[in-house]
C-alpha cells in the first residue's frame, strides 16, 4: 500500500515540478517591452479579453510592420514623440 502511494507521489511529484519548470522558461522565452521579435518595430498593446483575463501580467500585442501578434512580457516601453502620438492624428 505504501508503495503505491509512493509511487504516486513521486510521479506526481516530478509532473508538477516538469510543469512549473516549463511555466518559467516559456516565461522567460518571451521578449520583454514593446519591441516585435520578428523585425523589431515597436509593437501596438491590444485588448484580447481572453489573454488579459487568464495572464494579466503580460501584455497582448500586434505588429503592424508584420502583421505579428502574441504576448510579451511587460517591460520598459519605447517613448513616442508627442508629433507621433494618435491623438494630433484623430479625427478634426
Ligand atoms: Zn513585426
Amino acid at each position: 500500500m505504501w508503495d503505491a502511494v509512493l509511487c504516486i507521489l513521486i510521479i506526481g511529484g516530478f509532473f508538477i515540478l516538469r510543469a512549473v519548470l516549463a511555466t518559467v522558461f516559456f516565461f522567460y522565452l518571451l521578449p520583454e517591452g514593446d519591441h516585435c521579435p520578428n523585425c523589431d518595430a515597436v509593437t501596438v498593446r491590444v485588448q484580447s479579453r481572453g489573454w488579459n483575463v487568464l495572464l494579466p501580467r503580460f501584455r497582448t500585442s500586434w505588429c503592424y510592420e508584420c502583421g505579428w501578434h502574441g504576448l510579451l512580457r511587460n517591460g520598459p516601453l519605447t517613448p513616442t514623440k508627442p508629433s507621433e502620438s494618435l491623438t494630433e492624428h484623430g479625427p478634426p
